[in-house]
């Protein structure tokens, strides 16, 4: 159970968050594609989840209504079937909370989804900036897939001149790793308590 005052601190952690998030799809608006009912970065994930994202996420569940809740939990009892038959690595699997191609628990949703659609740096540090990273969905021609070259795996200058666009694409910190220690535990001091992927809190 995790206490009142903690979970203040995450609600005011998200709000930072999300300040500065939302700043970074206002200024790459022109390639943002996402829109309502588009759903495929909800569909094939493990989706990190620390303990005090998961309170949250149960928050968004008990407000839902009845038969909403019997179809997600309806999820989880077969995504815990399909993975108990699983033997590979790595179990990506659509999200329990998707119902109708829609996130039911939008506002209650995990930092790694706040950050779905935008580019970013895996595993960025203070000192270092590594591996660019871009949005899967660059493959179905949505977000900068105007300005990506596949061949050379990066952000194409030649590109961008060609699509008139106002700004050129960027690269942010958004590794959650990076925004949980930098906001939430340097700044904040806000423990998260254990991460887990999604499915191993349901
Ligand atoms: S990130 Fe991509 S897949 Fe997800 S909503 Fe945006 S455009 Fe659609
Ligand atoms: S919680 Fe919502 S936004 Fe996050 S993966 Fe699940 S459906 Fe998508």
């Amino acid at each position: 159970m995790v206490d009142k005052e903690r979970m203040e601190k995450f609600y005011q952690f998200i709000r930072v968050i999300m300040e500065r998030i939302n700043s970074h799809f206002e200024d790459q608006k022109e390639y943002i594609h996402c829109k309502e009912g588009c759903s495929l970065c909800c569909e094939k994930g493990e989706y990190p989840c620390s303990e005090l994202e998961f309170e949250f996420l149960k928050q968004g569940f008990s407000l839902l209504d009845k038969d909403i809740q019997q179809q997600i939990v309806e999820n989880i009892v077969q995504l815990k079937k399909e993975k108990a038959e699983f033997d590979g690595k790595l179990f990506m699997h659509k999200c329990p909370f998707l119902i109708n191609h829609r996130c039911s628990v939008y506002p209650f949703r995990m930092i790694i989804c706040r950050t779905f659609g935008l580019s970013y740096y895996e595993k960025a540090t203070y000192e270092e900036k590594n591996t660019l990273k871009v949005p899967f969905c660059i493959e179905q021609g949505l977000n900068y897939s105007e300005v990506y070259d596949k061949e050379n795996q990066t952000f194409s200058t030649e590109l961008f001149k060609k699509t008139g666009y106002k700004k050129e694409p960027l690269t942010y910190n958004l590794d959650v790793e990076f925004l949980v220690k930098k906001f939430g535990q340097e700044i904040m001091d806000l423990d998260f308590g254990e991460f887990k992927r999604l499915l191993d809190w349901l």
